[in-house]
C-alpha cells in the first residue's frame, strides 16, 4: 500500500527509505504443494504436539505469568543435543531474530560487512536498517564461495552454509581460513539447512573465539509455524546477543516455543530419521529433475536449485503456479534463470515431476 506524502509525514525519514524483505507466499488457499519457502514437508515430532497439549490441558493457567526470559530448560536441551555448554547457547524468536541482534551487535564498524553476491536476502535488509556498510563478494562461476575473496578490510563476515539460494555447502577447512583470517571480526555462519547433509561450525566453536554459528527450528526440526532460532559461540560473544536482546525485547519465546522445541531437541531419534528421509527425497527428486534435462546445483539443504536451458524459468514458475504448485523465482542478476524448489514428500515430488513432464510435452 502506498500513502500520499501529507500522510507519509509521520514515518521516521529513516523507516521511509527502507527496503523491506519480502517472505515467500504462503497461500490461503488449501490444495496448492507449497514448494516455495524451504518449510519441512513433514510433522514435527509427536513429543512437540505432546508437550503443546500437556501446556493447553495442565498448565493453561500458567499462561497468565510471562514465560522464562532466559528460556533456560531451552538452552540446556540445545547445548546437550550439540555438546556445548548452556553458556554458549542464545534463543530468539526464529533465527531471523537472531540474526538482527547479530548485525546490531557485531557489524556496526567502519568496515563493510562481507557476504555472498548470492545468499540469503534478508543480510542486506538488516544491512540497512542497522545502518550497516555492506559489500558483496561475487560467487565463483559455478556459484561456490572461494573464502580467499574475503581476505579485505572488513567489519565482519556472514555467510549461509550451506548457502542459499545455491544449495552449495562449504568445507569446515573453508571456514577456518575465513576464521583464521579475521581475528578481530565475528564470522557468523548461517546454518540454516545445515542438518540435511553439511558439516556444522559448531564443533569449532571451542577453538575460535570469532565464531558465531547461527541455527533454526525451521526447517529441519519442522516448527516454522512456532518460531524458534538459537546462535552458539562462546560466552563473551552470547553476552553480547544477551545485551541486545534484553534492550529490544526480554520475553522472545513464549510458553508454548520454549516447551515445544525443548521437546524437539530431546527427541534426537525422530529428529535424525526426518533429516533422512527428507536427504533420500531430495537425492531421488535430482536423479528425476536431471532426467527432464534440468541443470541442478550439488545440494546439501532441503531445496534443490535448477535450470533448464529450454525454458525460462519466469515463465516455468508461472506455468507450474497455474498446475497448483508455487516454487521461488528470484528477478536477480545471474539467478533469474534459476528456479528454487523445496524438497517434497515423495508423493508431493512425484506430483511436482508429473507436472513439469506435462508442461514440457505441451510447450514443444
Ligand atoms: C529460513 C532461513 C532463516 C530464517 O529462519 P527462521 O528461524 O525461520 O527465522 C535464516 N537463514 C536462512 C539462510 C534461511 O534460509
Amino acid at each position: 500500500m502506498t500513502f500520499s506524502t501529507q500522510k507519509m509525514r509521520f514515518w521516521s525519514p529513516e523507516v521511509r527509505e527502507l527496503e523491506p524483505y519480502v517472505p515467500g507466499e504462503q497461500p490461503k488457499v488449501t490444495n496448492i504443494l507449497k514448494l516455495n519457502t524451504n518449510e519441512n514437508p513433514y510433522p514435527p515430532s509427536p513429543q512437540v504436539i505432546e508437550a503443546i497439549t500437556t501446556i493447553l490441558e495442565n498448565q493453561a493457567d500458567q499462561l497468565r505469568l510471562y514465560p522464562d526470559s532466559e528460556a533456560l530448560s531451552l538452552k540446556q536441551a540445545i547445548a546437550q543435543q550439540q555438546g556445548v555448554d548452556v553458556s554458549e547457547v542464545f534463543v530468539g524468536n526464529g533465527s531471523d531474530e537472531v540474526l538482527a541482534h547479530i548485525f546490531k551487535a557485531f557489524f556496526i564498524q567502519n568496515e563493510p560487512v562481507l557476504s555472498p553476491d548470492i545468499s540469503y536476502s534478508f543480510y542486506p535488509v538488516y544491512g540497512q536498517f542497522f545502518q550497516i556498510k555492506t559489500k558483496k563478494i561475487a560467487l565463483n562461476e559455478n556459484f561456490e564461495v572461494n573464502v580467499k575473496d574475503y581476505v579485505q578490510p572488513n567489519g565482519g563476515i556472514i555467510i549461509a552454509n550451506p548457502n542459499a539460494p545455491t544449495s552449495i555447502a562449504l568445507e569446515l577447512s573453508d571456514i577456518e581460513y575465513l576464521l583464521t583470517h579475521n581475528p578481530d571480526r565475528v564470522v557468523v555462519i548461517d546454518e540454516a539447512y545445515v542438518d540435511f547433509g553439511a558439516m556444522s561450525a559448531v564443533g569449532l566453536v571451542a577453538k575460535y573465539e570469532n565464531l558465531m554459528v547461527c541455527q533454526t527450528t525451521s526447517k529441519s526440526r519442522s516448527l516454522a509455524g512456532l518460531r524458534v532460532g538459537f546462535a552458539i559461540a562462546q560466552p563473551h560473544l552470547i553476552a553480547a546477543l544477551d545485551a541486545v536482546k534484553n534492550s529490544f525485547n526480554s520475553y522472545p519465546l513464549d510458553r508454548f516455543a520454549i516447551a515445544a522445541a525443548t521437546a524437539s531437541f530431546k527427541d534426537q531419534a525422530y529428529f535424525e530419521t526426518q533429516c533422512q528421509k527428507v536427504i533420500e527425497n531430495r537425492e531421488a527428486l535430482i536423479g528425476q529433475l536431471q532426467a527432464l534435462d534440468f541443470h541442478v546445483l550439488p545440494s546439501k539443504a532441503n531445496f534443490v536449485f535448477v535450470r533448464h536451458q529450454a525454458i525460462d524459468a519466469k515463465d516455468l514458475a508461472s506455468q507450474l503456479r497455474e498446475q497448483g504448485i508455487i516454487v521461488r523465482h528470484f528477478n536477480q542478476h545471474r539467478i533469474d534463470q534459476f528456479l528454487r524448489i523445496t524438497v517434497g514428500t515423495d508423493q508431493q515430488n512425484m506430483r511436482l515431476v508429473t507436472v513439469l513432464k506435462d508442461i514440457f510435452a505441451h510447450n514443444k
